[in-house]
């Protein structure tokens, strides 16, 4: 008996749906999976479980070695400790509100509003803890409504960057810089990178495995320990490739070497080159 998702089937894409699809006694699909097999025309095939010769894909315990979870952040702030007195009074403490997937990050209950030449956003939410310097991350829809237009960088990398002005219940700052449209990246501890056979620094190919199947050209890799496995998009990226905090990509390249050819379910039909210098 187990609960079929639609992430799981996915997951199954790379190695090729079985059609039909067989369930057992007491199995059950999301309504999402369900749909996903519907609009494939993947009929269900109700089996015996002796019937089934291999345990059946979706029990499989090791997930792909190719695939990454999805985090899609949201417009966030990251506060120095003179910045967060500033905005919300002397000796203020951010409050963690949810831990983030990467150890020892919380979203904080404290926000800000933005405030830009052209409008504002409000609600804001901080990131904690604090940080040595102060970094806003807005995505590019967010841009045109405050109307400036910040470069895409990866976290950290300030110089020559735009201020923003946050507005706090307790004071406003206009920074000089730190304004960002984050770099899309990977995180990894080192063991998780070993097992995708990915080091620090390394550049990867990523592909969205759903309805808009995007790919994600020059992705950085970022391995320390304190990391956990992740791909950290904005939402405009979210958006257009169809993705939500907990779907998977798949590495297409590693480091301009392609990573598994015939791994690409929605490129056109004729199989890749055959080439599988797999590493
Ligand atoms: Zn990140």
């Amino acid at each position: 008996m187990a609960l079929i998702t639609e992430t799981q089937l996915r997951a199954l894409l790379i190695k090729g749906l079985p059609n039909p699809f067989p369930v057992m006694e007491g199995d059950k699909l999301t309504p999402a999976a369900a749909d996903f097999l519907k609009e494939r025309g993947i009929p269900l095939r109700r089996v015996a479980p002796e019937q089934i010769s291999n345990p059946p894909l979706h029990l499989e315990a090791s997930p792909s070695p190719n695939l990454i979870p999805v985090g899609v952040s949201n417009r966030h702030v990251h506060l120095s400790l003179n910045h967060i007195e500033r905005l919300f009074g002397s000796e203020h403490k951010l409050t963690p509100l949810r831990e983030l997937s990467q150890k020892g990050q919380f979203a904080a209950k404290e926000t800000v509003t933005l405030q830009g030449p052209k409008g504002s956003i409000t609600d804001v939410r901080i990131l904690g803890p604090s940080r040595g310097e102060t970094q806003v991350e807005i995505s590019r829809t967010d841009g045109f409504e405050l109307g400036i237009h910040p470069p895409v960088r990866l976290s950290g990398k300030l110089a020559g960057t735009p201020g923003i002005t946050m507005i706090g219940p307790r004071g406003t700052i206009t920074l000089s810089q730190g304004l960002i449209i984050a770099q899309n990246h990977v995180h990894a501890s080192p063991e998780e990178a070993q097992q995708l056979q990915l080091k620090h620094g390394d550049r990867i190919m990523l592909q969205a495995m759903g309805k808009r199947p995007v790919i994600f050209a020059d992705v950085t890799v970022r391995v320390s320990p304190p990391f956990s496995l992740d791909f950290h998009i904005d939402r405009d990226e979210a958006n257009a490739a169809h993705l939500s905090s907990g779907d998977t990509v798949q590495i297409i390249r590693k480091n301009g070497v392609i990573a598994n050819a015939e791994r690409r379910p929605y490129l056109s039909g004729d199989q890749a080159d055959g080439r599988s210098d797999h590493s």
